[in-house]
Parts: structure tokens; C-alpha cells; sequence
């Protein structure tokens, strides 16, 4: 018995026994496709055709604003016009291009008692940037042996400093108090407050020690976000605002936090930093394309069919692939999604069976590219496998068809945000619009209930009971086999899926949805999510039910009725 073998047996004993690894072991594609010429037919085949297009790693991951994400979106264009659609995008083009901008702390951000050692950004203090029309905190900090005074507690109005005694200086503030009477993280609770020491060197927060890792995350690493149209309103500015510790405040302030007087004059200190912006690299482009409806009364009404053509790039720190696999498979089933799971006796035994048995296939092999096969290679590639479909067909659909591939999906529903915001046809002739991201997985290794049948639907009753049951209706007589689960659409459901893909952005302005997904697994957002483990029959089933579904809501009489609240467009998400 070699080596191989043994760990094998291991295995064998470690699977029985692990419940996360307890399927029988799963068969995987094969992980390059020559491609093949694509049919008028909904086809397994001719999705693994585009599937591995779209996710080779040629693609780079498919990041909004890079090469990567503009050859993908050449490709979908391309294939549009070949197939047949017309360009519904701008300028008489296939593409909306959506204005990112890139927004960041500048290298070389500090800050230091004077005379004492450096604080070090990221740990010590953050810069705080401004948001919208509320948090207006100036875009610089720069203050050279500058007097630190204690400015009182954040949301303590009557009893903070005087604008006047706060002039030139750097004011600490103690955190505010939350309603458990512990310090909080809400610098912000002071709201325009902080527009009377516009005079001020700038405004320092100690918060950083109530502040989670996430939201310390969104200030500390530069982010990309839709560039402002609206010129900035005129007013009153911050002044440069800074979130730091405890031990950072009691540093510049030479005494104790606690018991500090308002007013008193602590240390003298210099610090820099500066927030910047740029355009991206690439341009970021929604492919926008129609196929026209036959009926000339229902022609200039559309069913909107939306995938994302982006994914997250790649990665500098490449990691073995099949370790990454079988970690993943093991400790963390749903992915990106959740924190690992603990190492367990158990667990351990199942990953080296599991790694043991990926290394019997093939060699080891770094991987550095999101490839997002499922996350939305599979959508996309649905999407051509529709139009494809339905420009061979003698007959259009009686309404119009509108299929658009957003951008920047993975950074926050930009794409469909800005193409709801800036529509190409009228929003209020887009009677539906069904959306897919990951649709080509959702089987028993993957999901509990997983399996050929199973298929999460979200938020197809949250505006139109009809568009509810028109979908339950064509999966019933068309046979598609699929038994859906609703689960992931509950009210407050903690994975908050509803608010996590482009339908939001159209369901905001009332439009009804339904989003369309295989559900989660253990490739979500990781380095492996590749084709070689997309399910491509169940991928072609899921496609044929959403064109079926696309085709009834186009030839019904009439509209869908949106029988539910619509929501204020522009308020937050709520699931
Ligand atoms: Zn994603």
C-alpha cells in the first residue's frame, strides 16, 4: 500500500464519519474547452462553450474598470451583434459606460505627538472621509505642532468646546455613549455638529476601539465608487476629521481620557493625510442589447433579462488550488460567505483525504485569477443562450426583450444602479426584470437541499403577486422540474440576498423582479470558483426556465399589476 493509497483509506474512514464531506466524491470538468459553434437551442454544450470563454483566466476576473472586465464586455457585444440584437446602449452602441472613480487615503498619511513616536495609520488612526451631503469632513489634514485640546464627548452638544477655543487646534473627542451607557463607534452622532470647527486643525474621534474591523476596513482601503454627477452643494465644511484610540487620544492629550476637562490644553502634534480620487484605469461598461417584440402594440414595452459581466479580479498572493479546494469544501461550505469553521480532528482527517484525492487527479497548480465561473460567467452566458434562442425562432416574443449585462456588480450594484438611474428606454416600459447570478451549481455538495431540482427564488412577491405565480405556473406546465426554494427571500433573512444582486436596483423604482440563483457554496468569491465545477445540464435547464419565463411575461395581454408598496427609490435596501 503507498502513500496515496493509505491516505486514501484514511479518507475513505474520515469521510464516513465528517458530515460536511459525507457525498459520495464529486466528478469535475475538464479545465480548458476549445469552443464550439453555438446553436439556437438552450444547450449545456453551448453554454460550457461560453462559460469557459468568459471565466478563462485570459479574462483576469473580469474586475469593473479593468482589461479584464473590457474584454469581456467586447466579447458579450460582440456575440449581441452576431446573434442578431440590436445595440440599446449609447451613442447607438451595445455599452453605457458607468463613471467609477477610484477614492482612497494617499500614501504617507501620519501623525505624531511632538517629540513622540509615530502613530501608524490603520492602527492607531484612521482619516475619515466625507459622505454625502450629511459628513462633510474636509479632503486634507495637515497640521504641524499644532495645540491638542480635549473638545468634550461626541453627541454631548451643550457640553462640547467653543468654536472659537477649538480654532487651529486638534480637538479630541471622547466616544459617544450608546444606549447600553458603553462607548460606541458612532462619531458620526454628531452630525453637522462639526461644521462649527470648520476653523479647527481637525477633529479627532476616539472610537477606533468600538469600531469593527469591517467599517475600520471601509475607511482604512481605498474603494471604488460611483463617481458624483451632482457638483458638491455649497456650505459650511468640516474640518479634517480622524477616528483614533483610546491610548492614541490619551498620547496627544498627555492625560487620561477619562476625567478630562473640556478645554484643556494637552501635547502639541503634526500629522498629514489627504484623500484621493481617480478615474479607473479601464473603462467600466453595462452591455445593453434588445430584441425586438413582433407585436407592434407591445413592441415599446420590455421584459428586462439582467446578468453581471464582472467578477473580482485577481489576487497577488496565489494560493494552491486544490488546497484551497478542499479547505473550503471542508470548513467553509457556503465560501466567502461565512468565517471557517474551527480545525476539528475530523475536519483535519476529511481535508487531507480530500486533498489526497484532488492531488490522485491532477498535479498542484497556483491559482491567482478569480475566474468566477458561476459568479456570473454562468449568468451571462445565459443571458446569449436566450437571445440566441430567441433570434433563431421564427416569431419574437410580443413585447420587446432587454437584455443588459451590468458592470460592477461585485463592488455594489453600480451597473444596474446607474443604468436604473440613467435608463436607455423609458423605466416605466420595463414591466419585469429577471435576473440570474449564479445559476450553474445548487447541487447536494453544495446546498442542504441541493440537487437537479433545486432553485432559489427572491423577491418574485415582494411587488407583483402575478409575477409570483406566472413563474411557479411555466415551471409547472413546462415541465422544468424545479422545486424552488424560497427560504433565502424571508424578511430580515440574515444573508440579506434580496439586497445583493442587480434586481434591487430595478425593484427600487417599482419594477418587479425575480431573482433567479443556485444559491451559494463553498467556490463563492474564492480563487476556485472555476468552470470545471459548473453543473452545465442544470445550468441549461435554469436558463430555459427563465426564457420561458421571460417569453409568458412578454406575451401576456396585459402588464403585470404590482400589487405591493413600492419602495422610495432612493432609501437603503431592506429585505
Ligand atoms: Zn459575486
Amino acid at each position: 500500500m503507498n502513500h496515496r493509497t493509505r491516505l486514501a483509506a484514511l479518507a475513505a474512514a474520515a469521510l464516513a464519519a465528517a458530515p460536511a464531506a459525507a457525498q459520495a466524491p464529486r466528478t469535475h470538468g475538464p479545465l480548458t474547452f476549445a469552443p464550439r459553434p453555438t446553436t439556437g437551442e438552450i444547450t449545456a454544450q453551448d453554454l460550457r462553450t461560453r462559460v469557459y470563454q468568459l471565466a478563462a483566466d485570459s479574462m483576469m476576473g473580469r474586475e469593473a474598470g479593468t482589461r479584464g472586465n473590457v474584454m469581456a464586455t467586447d466579447y458579450i457585444a460582440a456575440e449581441a451583434r452576431r446573434i442578431g440584437l440590436l445595440p440599446a446602449g449609447e451613442d447607438g452602441t451595445f455599452f453605457q459606460q458607468v463613471p467609477l472613480v477610484r477614492r482612497g487615503v494617499a500614501e504617507g498619511a501620519a501623525l505624531r505627538v511632538d517629540g513622540g513616536p509615530a502613530l501608524a495609520f490603520g492602527t492607531d488612526f484612521l482619516l475619515v472621509p466625507t459622505y454625502g451631503s450629511v459628513l462633510r469632513f474636509a479632503d486634507r489634514f495637515d497640521a504641524r505642532g499644532v495645540q491638542v485640546v480635549y473638545g468634550g464627548r461626541v453627541g454631548d452638544e451643550a457640553g462640547m468646546i467653543s468654536p472659537q477655543a477649538a480654532a487651529g487646534k486638534l480637538v479630541v473627542f471622547a466616544a459617544p455613549l450608546g444606549p447600553n451607557g458603553q462607548p460606541a463607534s458612532q462619531f458620526y452622532a454628531g452630525g453637522r455638529t462639526y461644521e462649527r470647527y470648520a476653523d479647527a486643525a481637525g477633529v479627532a474621534f476616539a472610537t477606533l476601539d468600538y469600531t469593527s474591523p469591517g467599517l475600520a476596513g471601509f475607511f482604512r482601503e481605498p474603494r471604488t465608487e460611483l463617481a458624483v454627477a451632482a457638483p458638491v452643494e455649497e456650505g459650511p465644511r468640516f474640518p479634517a476629521g480622524l477616528i483614533i484610540t483610546t491610548a492614541a487620544a490619551e498620547q496627544l492629550l498627555g492625560t487620561p481620557l477619562a476625567g478630562a476637562q473640556v478645554g484643556a490644553a494637552g501635547r502639541t502634534a503634526t500629522g498629514t493625510g489627504a484623500w484621493f480620487e481617480r478615474a479607473l484605469e479601464f473603462p467600466a461598461r453595462n452591455v445593453v442589447a434588445v430584441l425586438p417584440g413582433s407585436d407592434p402594440a407591445l413592441r415599446g414595452q420590455y421584459v428586462a433579462i439582467g446578468a453581471h459581466n464582472d467578477h473580482v479580479g485577481m489576487t497577488h498572493e496565489p494560493l494552491d488550488h486544490d488546497s484551497l479546494l478542499a479547505f473550503n469544501r471542508i470548513l467553509r461550505p457556503q465560501g466567502l460567505d461565512q468565517e471557517p469553521d474551527a480545525w476539528t480532528d475530523a475536519s483535519r482527517a476529511a481535508f487531507q483525504a480530500e486533498l489526497a484525492r484532488l492531488r490522485a487527479l491532477g498535479p498542484a497548480r497556483l491559482d491567482s485569477v478569480f475566474n468566477g465561473a458561476d459568479d456570473d460567467a454562468s449568468g451571462t452566458a445565459g443571458l446569449l443562450e436566450i437571445a440566441q434562442y430567441f433570434a433563431s425562432r421564427a416569431t419574437a416574443p410580443r413585447r420587446s426583450i432587454l437584455f443588459v449585462w451590468h458592470t460592477a456588480e461585485e463592488m455594489g450594484l453600480y451597473g444596474s444602479e446607474y443604468f436604473t438611474d440613467h435608463p436607455t428606454v423609458p423605466l416605466d416600459s420595463i414591466v419585469a426584470q429577471l435576473n440570474v447570478d449564479m445559476i450553474g451549481r445548487g447541487a447536494a455538495g453544495d446546498v442542504a437541499a441541493g440537487g437537479p431540482g433545486y432553485l432559489e427564488l427572491v423577491g418574485s412577491r415582494r411587488l407583483s403577486t402575478e409575477l409570483g405565480d406566472l413563474v411557479e405556473e411555466v415551471n409547472r406546465t413546462g415541465a422544468h422540474g424545479f422545486a424552488f426554494d424560497y427560504g433565502m427571500d424571508a424578511d430580515n433573512h440574515p444573508q440579506n440576498i434580496y439586497c445583493r444582486s442587480d434586481h434591487w436596483n430595478y425593484a427600487r423604482y417599482g419594477i418587479p423582479v425575480t431573482f433567479f440563483t443556485t444559491g451559494g457554496h463553498s467556490e463563492y468569491h474564492m480563487l476556485t470558483d472555476e468552470p470545471q465545477y459548473v453543473e452545465f445540464e442544470k445550468l441549461a435547464r435554469v436558463v430555459r426556465l427563465v426564457g420561458a419565463v421571460a417569453e409568458a411575461v412578454a406575451d401576456r395581454d396585459a402588464r403585470l399589476v404590482v400589487d405591493k408598496p413600492r419602495p422610495d427609490p432612493n432609501a437603503p435596501c431592506r429585505q
